[in-house]
């Protein structure tokens, strides 16, 4: 199985906000977006470093796996995702190794990625995420960007516009 990098690391959060004054405002990672995760029952907000991500998680259901790790443990990191050449091939050589998996066959997750769980138990105490890159997801990540371009682009039109009421209110004056 081939390793490519780590994709993110989950760090779970009861408060967002509160959990950015750290990560975002004294670390200074920069939030791209914060997004509701209904399949997975939480809010994620997502803080790209490089070629990987940190991403706060906070449940926002009492019966996820999530919400039971915050319950019991408080507030820490989740789990550790790699992004892997080839997941089916990953979880056979793994399963070949005796390692316990929680999925043994990949599932579909946010934005259409194939990703699996190895269990804590045979990971020395750290739930670790597979993650293979699908064709669907780029188009996913590509709409994404397309939005957040068009929220840029419509302040830039804003900005744009009070710069030149600015500037006719100088004209105005230098009458
Ligand atoms: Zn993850």
């Amino acid at each position: 199985m081939k390793i490519k990098r780590i994709d993110h690391i989950a760090i779970v959060v009861d408060d967002i906000d509160n959990a950015l004054g750290f990560w975002r405002d004294a670390l200074g990672l920069n939030l791209s977006h914060v997004e509701d995760v209904p399949d997975q029952r939480s809010v994620v907000a997502f803080l790209p470093t490089g070629a990987s991500e940190v991403e706060l998680v906070k449940p926002t259901s009492r019966d996820t796996g999530v919400a039971r790790f915050l319950e019991k443990r408080g507030p820490g990191i989740h789990h550790i995702c790699f992004e892997v050449e080839d997941i089916e091939d990953a979880l056979a050589s793994l399963k070949a190794d005796g390692i316990r998996l929680i999925n043994e066959t990949p599932q579909i997750g946010t934005g259409g990625k194939k990703i699996a769980f190895i269990h804590p138990e045979s990971t020395h105490g750290v739930l670790v995420e597979l993650y293979e890159l699908t064709g669907q997801e780029p188009e996913v990540r590509l709409a994404r960007a397309r939005r957040l371009a068009d929220r840029v682009l419509a302040g830039g039109q804003a900005m744009a516009n009070s710069a030149l009421e600015f500037l006719r209110g100088l004209g105005g004056n230098s009458r």
